[in-house]
């Protein structure tokens, strides 16, 4: 039995033994961290920072292709004005600004990755599996907030066909847009804003939503109106999708007051209408629950030792819960230094101040 095998076959704490000797065939990565940190929001950003400050080897990982959470799914474009420092911000700017500060030691963010199985290991150490690999780390801080993001999917013929392949929910690089016909659907800031950036990169836009109010902000929507580059037609849906084995070819729409079909070319197909947030496999991993958050103390320590929580999802003993993202720094905070002390019995509890440390 090879060392990866071992260790996977340690002590189980999350899943039936059917479904950990599942993931016995997958890698485990060679690197041992000190805290991974599940979820990058701006919780778990803040906590990567702390992370690195205390000197320690940082994992931090998201279901999502981009950092930020709630921020970046859900209000990206919208003001903030209750950070500390901040006495106004937009969310899409404190995550870059949060993505900056976590930057600084060098943690090793790894983005695309849903965490499925926490097991613990006959070393201490515990194991976080995701659907692709193992990482192996010695203390875990869970900032998964409301849980990881999936996008919502239309329910249209060929769907499944062209999912990867021409229909996209999120825009990693813009130029793969490049001269492209693009269909976007969708009523909210994301399709709207999509479509602004895209405008100039893309051959041809259609922006269709199946209201005539946009959920977007005001000033977009009218920019979008104004857009020689982009057609925009309300009231309408995407009902089918037609292709071949080279890609996607054309999108049937139709007036949903009328049922008036139409078939336009296409080659890409953006779906952008609003994500729903699942705790998912984190609710069994033996974790105590209360209302659907983790149960922590007053230093944020969970019911497995070595296992913390912080941020949307935890829910501490003797203290009111606000989910604001000032209270999840300052449990970030605590979880990190705590997490240290656990890592490294020998270590202060007390960070030291970081204006005093060199930069
Ligand atoms: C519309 C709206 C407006 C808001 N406005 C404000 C405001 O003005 N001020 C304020 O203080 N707060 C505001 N909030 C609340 C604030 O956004 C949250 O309190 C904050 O985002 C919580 O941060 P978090 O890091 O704990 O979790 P989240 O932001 O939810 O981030 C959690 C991350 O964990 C990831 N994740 C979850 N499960 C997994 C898994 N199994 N594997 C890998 N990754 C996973 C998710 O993909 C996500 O990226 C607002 C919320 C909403 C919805």
């Amino acid at each position: 039995m090879s060392q990866q095998e071992t260790e996977t076959r340690s002590v189980l704490i999350s899943q039936p033994q059917t479904q950990i000797q599942s993931r016995v065939a997958l890698p485990i990565d060679q690197q041992v961290s000190d805290l991974l940190i599940i979820g990058a929001g701006p919780c778990g950003l803040f906590a990567a920072y702390y992370s690195g400050f205390r000197e320690m080897r940082t994992i931090i990982l998201d279901a999502l292709p981009e950092a930020g959470g709630q921020l970046a799914v859900l209000y990206p474009e919208k003001y903030i004005f209750d950070v500390p420092g901040y006495p106004e911000i937009l969310a899409r700017d404190l995550v870059a600004q949060l993505v900056a500060q976590a930057s600084r030691y060098g943690p090793r963010m790894i983005l695309g990755e849903r965490a499925t199985d926490l097991v613990k290991n006959a070393d201490g150490t515990f194991t976080i599996f995701t659907e692709k690999k193992g990482y192996t780390t010695k203390a875990v801080l869970i900032t998964a907030g409301v849980g990881s993001f999936s996008p919502n999917r239309l329910n249209i013929e060929n769907q499944e066909k062209f999912e990867g392949n021409g229909i996209y929910y999120f825009v990693k690089q813009k130029s793969f847009f490049k001269d492209k016909n693009l269909l976007i659907v969708g009523g909210g800031d994301s399709a709207v804003d999509w479509a602004l950036n895209l405008k100039d990169v893309t051959k041809s836009i259609v922006l269709i939503h199946r209201r005539d109010q946009f959920r977007a902000h005001e000033q977009s929507v009218k920019e979008c109106y104004a857009s020689p580059q982009i057609r925009i037609k309300t009231f309408t849906e995407l009902k089918a999708v037609y292709g071949d084995e080279n890609g996607l070819k054309q999108a049937l729409i139709t007036e949903n007051r009328t049922n008036k079909e139409e078939t336009i070319p296409v080659d890409c197909i953006l779906i952008n209408i609003g994500f729903k947030a699942n705790l998912g496999p984190i609710a069994n991993w033996g974790l105590q629950m209360e209302n659907r958050a983790i149960k922590v103390n007053g230093k944020m320590e969970t019911n497995l030792p070595g296992v913390f929580a912080a941020g949307d999802i935890a829910s501490q003993s003797d203290s009111v819960k606000l989910n604001l993202i000032a209270t999840g720094f300052a449990q970030a905070a605590l979880a990190v230094n705590v997490a240290k002390k656990y890592v490294d019995p020998k270590a202060q509890l007390f960070p030291g101040h970081s204006s005093e440390k060199s930069a």
